[in-house]
């Protein structure tokens, strides 16, 4: 149900992008306000990770750009969003936990890297986002995907925040790791992704910065929610 301030006409059929690094809080933040405005969630990175699992299930490379892209255009990817999980299948097969795991993460900067790949994920993205009233994360939302939403967010948190909060991730999926284990693939993973020839983590220019290293998931939401009200006209 969406509670009725958020009802009003500036909150209708809005593009609502947020980017930032992995660990800032982006997929928590516009989940939650996805929910709370009655929007749909889309997760792009979940959209990269589904492929880097398929691509693996099928013995492809994360090399091979050419295979990675054929696949990624032949590829259904499903949400089923709620305020508290985003369940993702790809062709009818339920792969939410599958897309998590430590390979799948370390191989995704590799496969969102290609050109090709991107192009495929990127169409797909605003034919979802086609009638607006979508909150996006990302890498790329607030630049590529949909350079002139109405409010871009970047969100932004200290390293050690962010390899804490991988911690906790794991640790729920059984995953034994070491917070200087995950600064490390944190970074690692910054460096490609912000390192990158195409579509490369960037700071829009027109972006709001949000720094979330002390907040907790309830002042994120409140801080987006509230930008939000002021920003949208
Ligand atoms: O957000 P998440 O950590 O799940 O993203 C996984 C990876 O997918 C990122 O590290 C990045 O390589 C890739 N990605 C991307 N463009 C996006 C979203 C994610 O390249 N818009």
């Amino acid at each position: 149900m969406i509670p009725p301030r958020y009802r009003l006409t500036k909150f209708r059929n809005k593009v609502i992008a947020i980017d930032g690094p992995a660990g800032s809080g982006k997929s928590t933040t516009a989940r939650i306000v996805a929910a709370r405005l009655g929007y749909i969630y889309l997760d792009t990175g979940a959209m990269y990770r589904a492929l880097t699992y398929f691509a693996s299930t099928q013995g492809v490379e994360p090399s091979d750009g050419a295979r990675l892209t054929a696949l990624a255009s032949g590829l259904s990817i499903e949400f089923e969003t709620h305020e508290d999980i985003n369940r993702v299948s790809i062709n009818g097969q339920d792969v939410t936990n599958e897309i998590r795991s430590p390979e799948v993460t370390q191989q995704v900067s590799e496969v969102s890297a290609h050109k090709d790949v991107r192009k495929a994920m990127v169409a797909k993205q605003r034919e979802i986002g086609r009638n607006g009233s979508i909150v996006a994360e990302g890498r790329d939302t607030t630049t590529v995907v949909f350079p002139d939403a109405h409010v871009k967010v970047y969100l932004e948190a200290s390293v050690r925040a962010r390899a804490q909060r991988r911690l906790i991730d794991l640790a729920r999926m059984g995953v034994a790791t070491s917070v200087e284990e995950q600064i490390a693939e944190l970074q690692r993973r910054d460096a490609m992704d912000s390192g990158r020839k195409h579509s490369p983590l960037t700071k829009a220019k027109d972006a709001y910065v949000v720094d979330t290293t002390n907040c907790t998931i309830e002042e994120q939401v409140e801080r987006v929610l509230s930008l939000l009200k002021t920003v949208l006209k």
